[in-house]
């Protein structure tokens, strides 16, 4: 299978070929084709398969096809970081033709999107937010949209973001094309499907297991040692690009004050940071800057980080589904990664959940230049006052 067999516009096969891609992937064999016949689709596929291609050519193609000056196509997506990168596949895919998109998100200002949008773009892709104050200002319009994609729906309905959908979905017409993807199908999924698309064809490639590529290994600590333990084995791996997840915005910034003060460039990315420490966060550890970045689950769906050698989940992810997207980050297109996992004590339930869903065993490690029996220090064992609970995001 190559891609010339898509019959795509001379411009889109010129765009591929710069791009690298020499094969589609499974879930691009499967959805481009059924994109390109009008179909609506539900894909279901691992992250790091190549679902962005997957809708966004089929959308160009449509769009080359037929020229029409108006906003035909939108793109929801859950995070900013997403949105962005969508945004920057779809310049990548239409360079050499007219095709404009634009990428709406918040934490930035609004004027140049609503400059861009004044402008003109037969494609938008954006946060359901930031898209929603742009329609009540009327500067954006949906009423001509022909094509409808749910980007990471199962991300979407955790963030909470089912009634800005459904307040969009009113008002793009019902007659177009819906195309819906997701890492996981819960029931919740199945009925968001069964609202948006009509006569759905299912492409699912696999079950939702981690890439094949990574390796799994379990490191077994006491919670009060786990910072310990994250240097000596920082010091016994190659840190060319690390991710490390913690549970908590305030963890990930105190592990980060940690990491600082040793030999190791690091950076964060959670939701505490501004949206262009964010985006300068993400673009210094893409380009080597940082050899580290920690962050929370906000950057554990969908980004699309090349080379990122190992995944270390400092706290254990909140469920199964979690951690199969966090070390989604790790092992795509084919290279290989390392998922390693901090286990206390408490995560041993979570642990063979994540074990039946692998199904396999997972190995465990432990260093044997590690003193693992270094008690609690004293001022740790002393009863903490607990935290009350805040109704701001954690993450
Ligand atoms: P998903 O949305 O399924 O998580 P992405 O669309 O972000 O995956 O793609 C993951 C990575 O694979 C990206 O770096 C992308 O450029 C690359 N990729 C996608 N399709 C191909 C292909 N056909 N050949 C080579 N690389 C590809
Ligand atoms: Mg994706």
């Amino acid at each position: 299978m190559s891609f010339t067999q898509f019959n795509l516009d001379s411009r889109l096969n010129a765009a591929i070929k710069r791009a690298g891609f020499i094969k589609p992937t499974p879930i691009q064999t499967s959805a481009i084709p059924l994109a390109l016949a009008g179909h609506d689709l539900i894909g279901t596929a691992q992250t790091g398969t190549g679902k962005t291609a997957a809708f966004v050519l089929p959308i160009l193609q449509k769009l080359l096809k037929v020229p029409g000056k108006r906003t035909r196509a939108l793109i929801i997506t859950p995070t900013r970081e997403l949105a962005e990168q969508i945004h920057q596949t779809i310049g990548l895919f239409s360079t050499g033709t007219k095709i404009r998109s634009v990428a709406i998100y918040g934490g930035v200002g609004a004027n140049p999107q609503i400059e861009a949008l004044r402008r003109g773009a037969e494609i938008i892709v954006a946060c359901p937010g930031r898209l929603l104050d742009h329609m009540q200002n009327k500067h954006a319009n949906l009423g001509t949209i022909e094509t409808l994609v749910l980007d990471e729906a199962d991300r979407m309905l955790d963030m909470g973001f089912l009634p800005d959908i459904k307040r969009i979905l009113r008002q793009v017409p019902k007659q177009r094309q819906t195309m819906l993807f997701s890492a996981t199908f819960p029931q919740e999924i199945v009925q968001l499907a069964s609202q948006t698309t009509n006569n759905p064809k299912r492409v699912s490639i696999g079950i939702v297991r981690p890439a094949h590529t990574v390796d799994h290994t379990l490191f077994p600590v006491p919670h009060h040692l786990k910072k310990q333990l994250l240097i000596r084995i920082l010091d016994q791996t190659d840190t060319k690009s690390i991710l490390i997840f913690t549970r908590t915005k305030h963890r990930a910034q105190n592990l980060l004050k940690k990491i600082k003060r040793t030999k190791y460039k690091v950076t964060s990315l959670h939701g505490d940071r501004t949206q262009g420490q964010r985006r300068q966060a993400l673009n210094g550890f893409k380009n080597g800057k940082y050899q580290i970045m920690v962050a929370t689950d906000i950057a554990s769906r969908g980004l699309d980080i090349d080379g990122i050698s190992h995944v270390i989940n400092y706290d254990m992810p909140a469920t199964a589904d979690a951690y199969i997207h966090r070390i989604g980050r790790t092992g795509r297109a084919q290279r290989t990664g390392e998922a390693y996992t901090f286990m206390t004590p408490d995560d041993l339930v979570l642990v063979q959940k994540i074990e039946k869903i692998m199904k396999e065993k997972l190995p465990k490690k432990t260093l044997s230049d590690f003193d693992y029996t270094v008690p609690k220090p004293e001022n740790q064992q002393k009863p903490r006052k607990r935290q009350p609970r805040t109704v701001t995001s954690q993450r």
